[in-house]
C-alpha cells in the first residue's frame, strides 16, 4: 500500500490538484472526509482541541443537512470546511453536468472554495468545470487508510508517522474509520506536537 503520493506524481498533476502546501515551516494539514456524523465528529473535535490543532473537514452535503448541529460545531471550533459533493459521487462513473450540480448544491454550506473529490478521482471535464467555478481541488500527500478495517490501528498510525512540512494528511470522519482514525490521529498529534509542529486548517 502506497501511503505517500510520490513527488513526481504530485508534480505531474500540479495544474489540477494540490497534494501538499509547500512551506519550510513545521506545519501539517490534517483533513477529514465524509462527515459530519454525530457518533464520531465530536470525538475528533475534542481530540483536536486537546492539542490546539486546527483541521479541514471535507463534508458530504447530505450529512450536513442531517447533522446540522454537528457541522456547526466544526465551524464554531475554528476549523475549515470544504465541499465533498452532496451525495458522495464517484466522478468517473458520473455525468459531468450532474456531478457539478451536485457539488454546487452544497456550496452554500462552505465559506471556502475548497473541494475534494470523493475517491480522489475525476474526469478531465469535471476538473475543468470545477476550476471554472473557482474551486481549489485538494487531494493529499499522505493517506492513512483508516477506513480499511483489515488493517490494525497501529498500522494506520505507521502509515502517517513519517511526515514533512506542508503535508496534507487524509483521515475519515466516519463510523467505518473511527477505530483506526482515532488511534492514528491521537498519536500523530502527540508525536508531531512534541517535534514542534503546528496543525493548521487549509486557508
Ligand atoms: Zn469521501
Amino acid at each position: 500500500m502506497i501511503h505517500r503520493i510520490p513527488k513526481f506524481v504530485q508534480k505531474l498533476l500540479s495544474d489540477y490538484f494540490e497534494f501538499s502546501i509547500p512551506t519550510d515551516k513545521r506545519i501539517i494539514y490534517l483533513t477529514f472526509d465524509d462527515g459530519p456524523v454525530p457518533e464520531v465528529t465530536p470525538k475528533v473535535l475534542d481530540l483536536l482541541d486537546r492539542y490546539d490543532a486546527k483541521a479541514t473537514f471535507f463534508c458530504v452535503g447530505d450529512n450536513i443537512r442531517k447533522h446540522r448541529e454537528c457541522f456547526e460545531q466544526i465551524i464554531m471550533r475554528g476549523h475549515a470546511t470544504g465541499n465533498h459533493t452532496t451525495h458522495h459521487l464517484k466522478g468517473i462513473i458520473s455525468g459531468t453536468k450532474h456531478y457539478l450540480s451536485d457539488t454546487e448544491q452544497s456550496r452554500e454550506f462552505h465559506h471556502s472554495n475548497l473541494f475534494r473529490p470523493p475517491y480522489g478521482r475525476l474526469k478531465g471535464k469535471q476538473i475543468k468545470g470545477l476550476q471554472r467555478k473557482g474551486y481549489r481541488l485538494i487531494l493529499w500527500s499522505v493517506i492513512s487508510y483508516d477506513y480499511n478495517q483489515k488493517i490494525s490501528p497501529q498500522r494506520c498510525f505507521r502509515n502517517v508517522s513519517k511526515l514533512r512540512c506542508g503535508d496534507i494528511l487524509l483521515f475519515h470522519d466516519s463510523i467505518k474509520a473511527e477505530r483506526n482514525m482515532l488511534y492514528g490521529l491521537e498519536r500523530v498529534l502527540r508525536l508531531y506536537s512534541e517535534k514542534g509542529f503546528r496543525f493548521m486548517a487549509i486557508e
